[in-house]
């Protein structure tokens, strides 16, 4: 942030631009910021059930990765890059202070020039259709929030909302370990699990538009509940909180481990280390995660049939004390057929699969012919 002086109007959080005002930011933005050149439009658009009309693609295209902690906005500078983010700190004040933060974040981003459009993952199930976030636990006061009609309002573009694990598909999809294919499914296992499902070249969102939910595929009659509350799903056995809490339930029942000398901060990482260094109660609980998480891919390879099952998230730092069990249980239930042609490898973009999403979706949603 440079020195404040007298100069073109700043947007204001919350306050749309006036018609004058936006010129000015347009003039001073276009002499900063590089030209969006899209190098194709690599899509057909379905162009309906955004709040707004594009506007022309020589305005920039904004993806935002809103996170429990933090808002990332970024431009992007072709079908699945962006450049450099912007960053600021999610505000705990409820609904109005995020969505004008993010308002705020968007145009940082553009450095005052109107958007065209903007896409903006979620963490939680949202309507992609009407922009509504039926919830997003990791954030205060957001219940049957419209986010779409109420970030357009602010922003005066059309604003696409989309789950987050959603858009982590999409940019795996578009740009990492599902590139190529026609039908990928991405599993994202860090505290929860998520993901999405590419099919046929389309994200798939389903009649409500929360489709992709495969943490909470069934995975064990009696396991324990999920983050959600629902007994036997499989975020309640494979997430790193599902680690952990198991971990400590096993203590409390006398189990013997060198876990019991981590204390109340215990957490998945510990249980990584203690089995990397041949604990066995923590070998087992990354054995069962593992063989959990195999099982639902061998159920989702004879569902869909999919080329690449992508697993990313935070547990993918314990590597092969993970994928060996889960490569081996795959095979207890998939079919021969499916499973020689899927490969299910790693996820490739990392942390940064959501702000490419977001970017990616937002040129897959406002570069269309029609
Ligand atoms: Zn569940």
């Amino acid at each position: 942030m440079g020195p404040r002086r007298a100069g073109p109007p700043q947007p204001r959080p919350g306050v749309p631009l006036s018609r004058r005002e936006l010129g000015a930011a347009r003039g001073r933005g276009a002499r900063r910021q590089r030209p969006l050149a899209l190098a194709r439009r690599p899509h057909r658009g379905r162009g309906h059930g955004d709040v707004g009309e594009p506007g022309p693609v020589s305005r920039p295209l904004v993806g935002v990765d809103l996170g429990g902690s933090l808002i990332r906005a970024a431009v992007a500078t072709g079908p699945a890059t962006h450049g450099t983010p912007v960053r600021h700190p999610t505000p705990a004040g409820g609904a109005v202070a995020v969505l004008d933060a993010i308002a705020a974040g968007v145009l940082e981003a553009t450095a005052g020039v109107a958007p065209a459009g903007v896409a903006i993952g979620v963490p939680g199930p949202v309507d992609p259709r009407t922009g509504l976030v039926y919830a997003a636990p990791n954030l205060h006061g957001w219940e049957g929030i419209e986010a779409g009609r109420l970030l357009a309002d602010r922003l005066g573009c059309p604003v696409a909302v989309q789950n987050d694990a959603n858009l982590a598909a999409f940019a795996e999809w578009t740009a990492g370990a599902g590139r190529g294919t026609r039908d990928f499914v991405f599993l994202t296992v860090s505290t929860g699990v998520g993901g999405g499902l590419i099919l046929d070249g389309e994200l798939v969102t389903g009649a409500a538009g929360t489709a992709g939910e495969l943490g909470h595929v069934p995975a064990d009659l009696d396991g324990p509940p999920c983050g959600q509350g629902h007994a036997g799903c499989l975020e309640g056995i494979a997430s790193g909180t599902a680690i952990a809490d198991r971990a400590r339930a096993a203590l409390a029942a006398g189990e013997r481990s060198r876990l019991a000398a981590v204390g109340d901060s215990l957490d998945a990482r510990d249980v990584q280390a203690a089995a990397e260094a041949g604990d066995a109660l923590a070998g087992r609980l990354f054995d069962e995660a593992g063989r959990a998480l195999g099982r639902a891919i061998g159920g989702i390879v004879n569902v869909l049939s999919p080329e690449v099952v992508a697993i990313g998230g935070g547990l993918l730092g314990a590597g092969e004390l993970l994928f060996t069990p889960l490569r081996a249980a795959i095979g207890e239930i998939a079919f021969a057929v499916p499973l020689r042609r899927c490969r299910v490898v790693p996820a490739a973009l990392g942390t940064d699969a959501g702000l490419v999403g977001a970017t990616a979706w937002a040129v897959r949603r406002f570069t269309a012919e029609g």
